[in-house]
């Protein structure tokens, strides 16, 4: 007997399966597929015990006739695919035909069918790989699948599941990304006899978003603005910064249809919004859809990755995409006469209103009245007129080129503990931290070097410093950033840096100690600055944590709604780079709530 045994079809079945059908969510997102491309409306799904006792997939489409029924189990038979030709056009979800064949290798599957015009439908039974002979079945046009007792006939396989709780999670994560994907289909979702979701069919998107994520977080949707670019279309919606994420849970990517978790997609959106908060994740339903010739999508069958064909106008079109949205919305809020919404403002009671509605992007609702003013005009002096100083003035003196006044609707009403600011407005309270404060406002001024260059101050004796032997690499990769940030810094022999000027808001006092600490967590934090595309972000939101922790809070609260003004002037006022809270807000409710009086 020959050792080379041709592989049953049977065993060629658990072979493919442990591709196609890795857990129970696997061979749901299978059957949900199937589903879709039958055009079905509504697709309910019923599971026991994770999945494994029993998963059921019903659905009205367009059902099969009992010849196609039996046909759908051999493998490779599929309805989708006529030549190879079709294999670069596909618009399915489904093509290799071989999910059903491989499903019912490794359970016990009951097919039940049929077509609207037929009078009787059908029922199929396949157990581990083998058809039972077919019979007739009353049932409603579409197909259910029901699978049983998953990985009865490969013990191996089973052990590597998770707990039942585990497998449930996974299939509810996976429903709740088909119904994102397809919010034109009715899907429900009963679980051990219990009703999870039933999401009606809708044409509002962020209905659809609503249903899962409840209405509060509905009405911080903004809206996308559509690009439609070399053959990409982009749509869906932004969250604010304070839905962001310190995962990428909050992202929901599709690309035609199917979610993916790609990180080069993920880059480009973070450079939409011209850098992002290091170490949060921005939060938002991103819809690509591109010609399926432009990418391969079934690089592997279970994973979600893709590979990109034109990856440069992809990510042009995402940065446009993006970008353009948050300048709409900036521009959207931009102060008008008439500032302040009413405490329960219209958006409540009008799930549809329109993102132009929504008074601020960044901004979470109990805040909305907040209102930024108008970016000041930083002083911008050349470098060589600068005045020959030391010291410039305090960047956190009030100086001439701002109004004293403070944002509209706020009045100071004290400082606690001589560390915040305590202001009131007619939303509630809102406890201001000067140093996060200050850590955002420097961060921004930063930023601007991204539009045009930064005023410098020139020192009226430069300052030399004698970084330490292992971050004299360092400082020297650093200078260009420097340079940018408006430092003039010059290599001064093998080991020294001659400090020339610095930025003119500025007001570094000891110039010598704050470059060795900034040099020092340079060389200890690693790549840091290698590992962003754009190293300047990471460099400039060091530069305002270092500079703001020197700061002094009694002087800076001295004149507190400066400060106030300040910070609304910026793009993102509410946390400083790095993600931490610049303000606090108590809304009245939330202080009612805490009073037990509603
Ligand atoms: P593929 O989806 O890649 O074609 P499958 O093994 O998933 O392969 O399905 C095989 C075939 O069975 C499909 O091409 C389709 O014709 C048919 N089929 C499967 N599920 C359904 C369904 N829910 N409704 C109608 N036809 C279905
Ligand atoms: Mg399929």
């Amino acid at each position: 007997m020959g050792i080379i045994h041709i592989l049953s079809d049977t065993l060629a079945g658990q072979v493919a399966a442990g591709e196609v059908v890795e857990r129970p969510a696997s061979v749901l997102k299978e059957l949900v597929e199937n589903s879709i491309d039958a055009g079905a409306t509504a697709i309910r799904t019923e599971i026991r015990r994770g999945g494994i006792a029993l998963l059921k997939v019903s659905d009205d489409g367009n059902g099969m006739s009992r010849e196609d029924a039996q046909l759908a189990f051999q493998r490779h038979a599929t309805s989708k695919i006529a030549c190879t030709e079709d294999l670069f056009r596909i618009t399915h979800m489904g093509f290799r035909g071989e999910a059903l064949h491989s499903i019912a290798s490794v359970a016990q599957v009951k097919l039940t069918t049929r077509q609207a015009n037929d009078v009787v439908g059908t029922e199929l039974r396949v157990s581990g790989g083998d058809m039972h002979e077919p019979i007739d079945a009353g049932c409603a046009p579409g197909t259910t699948v029901e699978t049983a007792q998953l990985f009865f006939n490969t013990p191996a396989r089973r052990k590597f599941l998770k707990s039942e709780e585990t497998e449930a999670g996974q299939i509810e994560h996976q429903l709740k990304l088909h119904a994102l994907a397809f919010p034109g289909i009715r899907f429900t979702f009963v679980r051990d006899g219990q009703t999870v979701f039933d999401v009606p069919a809708t044409t509002d998107m962020r209905q659809r978003i609503a249903d899962f994520e409840g209405r509060e977080l509905a009405e911080k949707l903004m809206r996308i603005r559509p690009v439609n670019a070399a053959g990409i279309h982009i749509s869906g919606f932004l969250l604010p910064l304070s839905e962001a994420r310190r995962n990428r849970s909050r992202q929901y990517i599709f690309l035609n249809s199917r979610p993916i978790d790609d990180k080069f997609a993920a880059r480009a959106i973070r450079d939409g919004y011209g850098g992002f908060p290091t170490g949060l994740h921005p939060a938002l339903y991103l819809f690509i859809e591109m010609e399926p010739a432009l990418v391969d999508v079934n690089v592997h069958p279970a994973k979600k990755e893709v590979r990109f064909r034109r990856p440069a106008d992809l990510a042009a079109a995402l940065i446009e995409a993006i970008s353009g949205t948050l300048t709409a919305h900036t521009k959207a809020e931009t102060p008008s006469p008439s500032p302040v919404v009413p405490p329960d403002s219209a958006l409540r009671d009008s799930p549809n209103t329109e993102e132009g509605s929504i008074p601020s992007p960044h901004t979470a609702p109990r805040l909305r009245i907040l209102q930024p003013m108008p970016r000041q005009k930083e002083l911008s002096l050349p470098v060589a007129d600068t005045v020959v100083t030391d010291r410039c003035p305090s960047a956190s003196a009030p100086s001439a080129h701002h109004d004293n006044k403070l944002p509209r609707g706020f009045r100071l009403l004290g400082i606690l503990k001589g560390e915040y600011a305590i202001f009131e407005n007619a939303e509630g309270l809102a406890l201001l931290s000067p140093r996060a404060a200050m850590e955002r406002i420097i961060f921004e001024q930063l930023l601007a070097a991204q539009k045009g260059p930064i005023a410098a101050q020139r020192l009226l004796t430069p300052v030399l410093i004698d970084p330490d032997i292992r971050e004299i690499g360092t400082a020297h990769k650093l200078l260009p950033l420097f340079e940018k940030a408006g430092f003039h810094i010059i290599p001064f022999g093998r080991s020294t840096l001659r400090v020339e000027a610095i930025p003119a808001f500025l007001n570094i006092g000891q110039t010598e100690d704050f470059l060795h600490e900034l040099l020092h967590f340079f060389t200890a934090g690693g790549n840091i600055l290698h590992r962003n595309r754009s190293p300047y972000e990471p460099f400039a939101s060091q530069l305002a944590k270092q500079y703001a922790a020197r700061e002094d809070i009694a002087q800076l609260l001295r004149t507190p709604e400066v400060l106030l003004s300040r910070l609304f002037a910026c793009e993102i006022p509410y946390c400083t780079a790095g993600g931490k809270p610049t303000i606090i807000p108590f809304s009245l409710q939330e202080i009612a709530r805490k009073f037990q009086t509603t």
